[in-house]
């Protein structure tokens, strides 16, 4: 299967120029459509992580000069901290992950389903500002459909992580395509990257636009069918 993914990755590599990390995290380049994971990222607590995350963001709010013996101020360490690990960030853990239960598809519906605008709240893993986008899936049922709301439950897990867009496109793809065990499965965003509206280049009013089109979806006819659905 030929996806987004390999000509990305392609794309970095057969350029063969060598990448600082500013312009890697300036021009919004990915290494990989994994999350790049330690294997020990799991041996510690979630109540670890948050000591260390309330101690280190401590220290940055007391190198920048705050006083963290303020009253305003003085929670904000944990509370960042369990926002991290409890919210923004909760789908680094897998598991976080939605179960997800197929139903038979009864009413023999075997044209694309498509569910638009889902709002998700993502960051960006280049500068931990948000992503603030909507997604459009759409699926043709092998035999099993899903309930709409795992759609929306599964863009959510993959979007609490520090992301990329593109492989936050490919990581709900790919997800889609194991759990409905068909290739036929399509994901669109459109987002925008505060770091991209809020500092740098200020460009407030650009949006970005990712797809993955997979099995059937990968056609003119059916992406021209899905457009249609999305743009009415
Ligand atoms: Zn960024």
């Amino acid at each position: 299967m030929k996806t987004n993914e390999n000509v990305l990755i392609n794309g970095i590599k057969t350029n063969n120029v060598i990448l600082n990390h500013d312009d890697i995290g300036d021009n919004h380049m990915l290494t990989g459509m994994d999350t790049p994971m330690k294997s020990t990222a799991f041996l510690i607590s979630d109540e670890e992580k948050r000591e260390r995350i309330a101690f280190h963001f401590t220290e940055i709010m007391d190198t920048l000069g705050l006083d963290l013996n303020d009253d305003s101020l003085k929670g904000t360490p944990e509370r960042v901290a369990k926002m991290y690990i409890e919210e923004i960030f909760s789908g680094l853990d897998p598991k976080n992950k939605p179960e997800i239960a197929l139903f038979e598809n009864k009413y023999q519906y075997e044209q694309m389903l498509v569910e638009k605008n889902i709002s998700f709240y993502s960051n960006c893993e280049h500068h931990f500002v948000p992503i603030i986008g909507k997604a459009h899936i759409a699926y043709i049922s092998s035999g099993k459909v899903i309930g709409l709301s795992k759609l929306n439950r599964v863009v959510q897990y993959f979007a609490k992580r520090p992301q990329v867009q593109e492989r936050l496109t490919n990581q709900i793809a790919r997800e889609l395509q194991k759990v409905l065990k068909t290739e036929d499965v399509a994901v669109i965003i459109d987002a925008k990257h505060l770091c991209v509206s809020s500092r740098g280049i200020k460009d407030d009013t650009s949006t970005t636009v990712t797809a993955y089109y997979g099995g059937v979806f990968n056609t003119h006819e059916k992406i021209v069918e899905l457009q249609n659905f999305i743009n009415n």
